[in-house]
């Protein structure tokens, strides 16, 4: 599927199939999750994309070849290719720890094609080794939504009462992480959500209800929906103390709010991108306390459809795109 320029869904083309150059593999599509962030780049909110561009950057797939030099994975091997494809490692940035924010970083699905094709390729440094559950359905939100909202919730210190507001694909997953950890998770959705209320309770959610609803103060809040007027609520729904993280890569205009709002130790701060360390931090995690995603699979065609109710917030859980079968077992 390939989007041609900003503002159309992408349509369906055929190409010629990439070839590895030297430490990259080739790697055979099997699911690829549909994030915001490909809505955002689609709808022109993110104004540089490669064009023309295959979207994705939740991409699980078999390795099926290798460039010269590239000998960390067997062939057959199940990765996962996310959104930081490549980073300098010279920079500021990445001799610090922090490669999420490399001034030359390259991101799959946007500055490098990726997953929503048969085939792609990726540097073999950054993809990640995936433990063997959960499938490849539901193993690809783990790779953009799980990753960068375990690292928002890395960012919110050690809350006792953690708020997350918008209830979508990366909510589902980090709510139940939270929840294992032994914090107590408020679910924040539109008034009258009842089904996705429901939906986070059944997540491990102690409590799910409309930002209006709330009556007790949270040690931190993660916003996932990409609405600045939240930035100010989460903060007013804040103990002393409390951090409000934004999770998106965009988000609407934050309002003008009264310094009372932010006084006492609050924060606001975004989380960009993800490590690898990070990647490998979170699928450790996974691997050993295995976290249910709730996916709805659109074969590969029916991509732009998939956009299309992600945008219109009809998606339970994540949207995934399901381009082939695994040669292994997928359960
Ligand atoms: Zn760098
Ligand atoms: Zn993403």
């Amino acid at each position: 599927m390939m989007l041609s320029e900003q503002g159309r869904p992408p349509e369906p083309v055929e190409v010629a199939e990439p070839r590895p150059r030297a430490g990259q593999v080739e790697v055979r599509v099997l699911t690829c999750g549909v994030c915001r962030t490909d809505l955002h780049i689609v709808d022109g909110e993110l104004t540089d994309p490669k064009l023309p561009l295959v979207l994705g950057h939740q991409v699980v797939g078999e390795v099926a070849g290798a460039g010269e030099a590239a000998e960390r994975f067997a062939l057959g091997a199940r990765v996962g290719i996310p959104w930081l494809g490549w980073a300098d490692g010279v920079c500021r940035y990445c001799r610090s720890g922090r490669e999420n924010l490399c001034e030359r970083a390259r991101f799959t699905g946007y500055h490098l094609d990726g997953g929503y094709a048969e085939v792609t390729v990726a540097d073999e440094r950054f993809c990640l080794a995936l433990p063997d559950a959960p499938n490849d359905a539901h193993a690809a939100p783990l790779l953009c939504a799980g990753l960068i909202g375990y690292r928002a919730l890395r960012m919110c210190g050690e809350p006792e009462r953690l708020g997350l507001y918008g209830f979508g694909a990366s909510a589902h997953i980090i709510c139940q992480v939270a929840a294992g950890e032994g914090r107590r998770v408020f679910a924040i959705t539109r008034s009258g959500d009842a089904e996705r209320q429901a939906f986070a309770r059944g997540l491990g959610a102690e409590w799910a209800g409309g930002a209006d609803e709330l009556d007790e103060p949270l040690d931190a809040a993660i916003i996932f929906a990409p609405a600045g007027e939240l930035v100010p609520v989460a903060l007013r729904a804040l103990a002393p103390g409390g951090s409000v993280v934004c999770a998106g890569i965009h988000m609407s205009d934050i309002p003008a709010f009264a310094y009372e709002t932010l006084w006492g130790e609050r924060q606001i701060r975004s989380v960009a991108n993800l490590t690898r360390r990070d990647g490998e931090e979170f699928f450790a995690l996974v691997g050993a306390s295995p976290v249910r995603t709730e996916v709805t699979e659109y074969p590969l065609a029916r991509a732009a459809e998939a956009l299309d109710d992600l945008r219109a917030g009809r998606v339970r859980g994540a949207a995934v795109l399901r381009v082939a079968e695994g040669s292994a077992t997928d359960g």
